[in-house]
């Protein structure tokens, strides 16, 4: 029977972090993937499939409503479907042969099939796809199973019109008319992509707002943009059902009056969040111990209730996010190796990578004013910058909130162009502890979407916004 050191349970950014910072770190690593291919929902189905999709439709778009005023005349501009979903398998394709690669680099151990636990220190592995059974030994192991799309349980989820992100990623067709449920990231994400691309797109929201757990601002302002591309938003509306006949879908919803209302589209996609994944790891011949919602309970140190046993990313509390759960992968293994790490999980920054991008890190206003917090704030308008001129993006603003007495700066929320990049000069200078001035007074390279941090932060320190 073979023998590790740390066995990974998933290979995705959770999971294949770990190893690699396992195997640097000099364990003997092995690392369970049941998937065929590796890097998990992030690179499959989730993250750079996604972004795929919303770069070539952000280029359609343009094509056709953009590119005549910078004085490009293309005639019988068409989309072509196959090409751009091809064209996706090929960007997920080359990322996660990518990870085989470094699981190889890093001489870790790739074992394919379902991960369960026999007991604290060996695992059995079954493989999906025939193949015999192995079991191995470990120290230690790290779970990183991640999550699946939640179900509504008065929805039957048939997959081909009635769907979930995962087959949003898939349609070789520009839908007729979209019902998206849930106006969160991932909703509004497929929501750009497929509007982008001609589809009618309605949007069904249960909260008062868009992205309703970051800044209200940004909500406010995405739903206005949004909605110059023709997507359109029914807020504060419960869906009550959705069902199929044919090739058509219905989703009913109760309005804020208490109205019924029916939509009839072609597909509808379910985005009402993610859940954790557990099925199958048989956690209780472990006797690793569940909290609420699902979620494999874990303490600072990210240790389950069973010594050895760790947990990282989706499958515990905390940002369903790729970055956060690379973050805990690092944590974990440098545990393992005596160090002391750290995460500062208030400077995880959440992204919404609609155009304009959404971005925020830190305290919203409205925790801040929950908390009682003595603040004040400092905005810039993009239509203010000479680069975003010159690029046609003038939609957004950055938003920075700073400590009323010591100026430190506490939050900043951003919505423009490029603004899932600049977001990390808001992080850096958190962690750093910067004040609105300390950011207000560095060069900002000239004309940068960048200058609207200064600018922002020029306006929080004594409301000195040069080009305001
Ligand atoms: P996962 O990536 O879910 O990986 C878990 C892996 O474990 C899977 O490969 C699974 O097959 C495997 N597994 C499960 N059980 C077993 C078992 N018993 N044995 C063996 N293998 C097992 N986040 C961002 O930060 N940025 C984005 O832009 C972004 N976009 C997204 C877009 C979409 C459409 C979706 C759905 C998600 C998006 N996310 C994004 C979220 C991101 O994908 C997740 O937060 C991230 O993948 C979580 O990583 P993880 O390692 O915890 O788990």
């Amino acid at each position: 029977m073979n023998s590790y050191d740390v066995t990974v349970i998933g290979s995705g950014p959770g999971g294949y972090v770990a190893a690699i910072r396992c195997a640097q770190l000099g364990f003997k690593t092995a690392l369970i993937e049941k998937y065929p291919t590796l890097g998990g929902t992030c690179l499959n189905v989730g993250c750079i499939p996604s972004k795929a999709l919303l770069d070539s439709t952000e280029h359609f778009h343009n094509a056709a409503h953009t590119f005549k005023e910078h004085g490009i005349e293309l005639d019988n501009l068409a989309i072509n479907m196959n090409q751009l979903i091809d064209r996706k398998n090929g960007v997920v394709k080359a990322n996660t042969d990518g990870i085989q690669f470094l699981m190889k680099k890093n001489k870790i151990d790739v074992l394919r099939g379902v991960g369960s636990f026999v007991d604290k220190n060996h695992i059995k592995i079954t493989p999906t796809e025939g193949g015999e059974e192995q079991q191995i030994e470990t120290k230690n192991v790290i779970i990183a199973t991640g999550s699946k799309p939640t179900v509504l349980p008065f929805i039957a989820q048939d997959k081909e019109r009635i769907i979930t992100s995962t087959e949003a990623l898939n349609i070789r067709e520009v839908p007729k008319h979209m019902v998206v449920i849930g106006g969160g990231v991932i909703g509004l994400e497929m929501a750009s992509v497929y509007a982008r691309l001609g589809a009618k797109v309605s949007v069904v929201e249960f909260m008062d707002s868009l992205i309703p757990t970051m800044d209200r601002a940004l909500g406010k302002e995405l739903k206005r943009i949004l909605g110059k591309i023709g997507i359109e938003f029914y807020l504060s509306h419960k869906v009550t059902g959705a069902s199929r006949e044919g090739d058509v879908v219905t989703v009913t919803a109760t309005s804020p009056k208490g109205e019924e209302v029916k939509l009839e589209g072609d597909y509808c996609l379910v985005a009402v969040g993610r859940v954790p994944y557990t099925a199958g790891l048989n956690l209780e011949a472990a006797g690793v111990e569940m909290e609420e919602r699902g979620r494999i309970k874990v303490d600072a140190h990210l240790q389950t209730n069973v010594p050895g046993i760790y947990a990282i990313g989706d499958v515990i509390k905390g940002a369903m996010l790729a970055h956060k759960a690379e973050e805990e992968g690092v944590f974990v293994a440098e545990t393992l190796a005596g160090q002391k790490p750290h995460i500062n999980y208030l400077l995880i920054p959440g992204v919404v990578y609609t155009w304009p991008e959404v971005a925020g890190v830190g305290f919203t206003e409205e925790q801040l004013k929950e908390q009682g917090k003595a603040y004040k704030t400092g905005s810039f308008p993009f239509r203010a910058s000479g680069r975003a001129r010159a690029s046609m993006d003038l939609d957004g603003f950055v938003k920075v909130l700073a400590d009323k007495e010591t100026d430190e700066i506490l939050g900043v929320h951003m919505i423009g162009p490029r603004i899932a990049d600049l977001i990390a000069e808001a992080v850096t200078a958190m962690e750093f502890r910067a004040s609105a001035e300390d950011v207000a007074r560095m060069s900002h390279a000239h004309p940068t979407y960048a200058e609207a941090m200064k600018e922002a932060c020029l306006a929080a320190t004594d409301n000195r916004a040069i080009h305001m």
